[in-house]
């Protein structure tokens, strides 16, 4: 995928309050009532992107604005990068960091200071007007800093992205989340597990926004070496293929600043319209594989109780003495 868009993107000062934005809802042409969602106007609504489950752009829109308030609990307020696909076609996509010239007004932008020291505008969405607006624009995934816009420097959540080599079986994922959630559990932090619609599963570690970055990801770190150390015939915690082979790569490098992670009921741009699903421990073991919910299923799964709904609760961070038992 390029990141073309971003290059695309004009340089110099963007300030949001200097230019002309577009109103997304804004329309000269004939219209049907339908083709709006959560206010905004769809174009070519009837769109086929998932032809082999007949999913139309209007479709996945409307998916995003059932899934906007579970969504936006995890990915609001944070910088989000796209994944955009606007020829309709899950070959011809392209991710997308930073906004650009005539972004809707429903897209917020944030300027945010790079580690180059380079400036540069990121969206952030925080409606679900803001989920269409943006699947007006060909979106189909969204991804999210571990960290939210206010507080930047320091994450809400630590995850570990658990990478199967291609010979790895699915089983094998799951007792590694597992075992990832055991060893948290020793440390004293109580974490989550999402399938992420494509072959691994996100053990997701929310957190009071205390610790820095650099603090947060040598913690990451140190945890995946130490469960690396242990089963060295099952994981790897570095990012060296060819090491990879026969195991899972237990991935620590998204609690980086400015990294990003498939945001909680995202669709991904994969072939049925996967969707990142957030599940509980005790079904995740029932599970056969990491892309088995999809867009088809999901409204089932957002009526029924919300997998995560203990976490609403949980008030942990990176205390001394969680420190102190991966230093050990
Ligand atoms: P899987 O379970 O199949 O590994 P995943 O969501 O963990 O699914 P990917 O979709 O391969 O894995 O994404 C890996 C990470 O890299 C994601 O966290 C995503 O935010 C980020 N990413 C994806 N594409 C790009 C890109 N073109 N540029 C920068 N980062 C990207
Ligand atoms: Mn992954």
């Amino acid at each position: 995928m390029a990141e073309s868009a971003d290059v695309q993107a004009s340089k110099g000062s963007r300030k949001a309050e200097g230019r002309p934005r577009k109103s997304s809802s804004a329309s000269r042409t004939k219209e049907k009532p339908d083709d709006r969602v959560a206010g905004i106007r769809i174009t070519h609504p009837d769109r086929m992107l998932f032809g082999e489950r007949g999913i139309r752009k209007i479709d996945l829109a409307r998916y995003y604005a059932a899934a906007a308030p579970r969504l936006l609990e995890h990915a609001g307020g944070h910088p989000v990068s796209l994944i955009r696909c606007p020829q309709g076609d899950i070959a011809h996509c392209f991710f997308q960091k930073h906004a650009s010239e005539g972004f809707p007004r429903e897209i917020a932008e944030i300027p945010i200071e790079e580690a180059s020291g380079k400036t540069e505008d990121y969206m952030v969405v925080n409606s679900a007007a803001g989920l269409a607006a943006a699947v007006q624009m060909g979106t189909i995934e969204f991804h999210i800093w571990g960290s939210a816009a206010r507080r930047l420097e320091t994450p809400n959540r630590m995850i570990f992205d658990l990478d199967p080599d291609t010979s790895v079986g699915f089983s094998k994922v799951r007792d590694a989340a597992l075992e990832l959630r055991d060893m948290l559990a020793a440390a004293g932090l109580k974490s989550l597990a999402m399938v992420t619609g494509g072959k691994g599963v996100h053990v997701v570690v929310p957190l009071v926004p205390r610790a820095q970055w650099p603090d947060v990801k040598a913690f990451a770190k140190a945890l995946a070496d130490k469960l690396a150390d242990e089963y060295p015939d099952r994981y790897v915690a570095t990012m060296s293929k060819a090491k990879r082979e026969g195991r899972i790569f237990i991935d620590w490098l998204r609690n980086e600043r400015g990294a990003t992670a498939v945001a909680p009921y995202s669709v991904r741009a994969r072939s049925n319209a996967p969707v990142a699903a957030p599940v509980t421990w005790e079904e995740l073991q029932r599970l056969e594989s990491a892309n088995g919910f999809f867009i088809d299923d999901m409204a089932a799964r957002l009526n029924a109780p919300d997998p995560w709904q203990d976490a609403k609760k949980w008030r942990q961070s990176l205390t001394r003495k969680v420190l102190e038992t991966v230093a050990r």
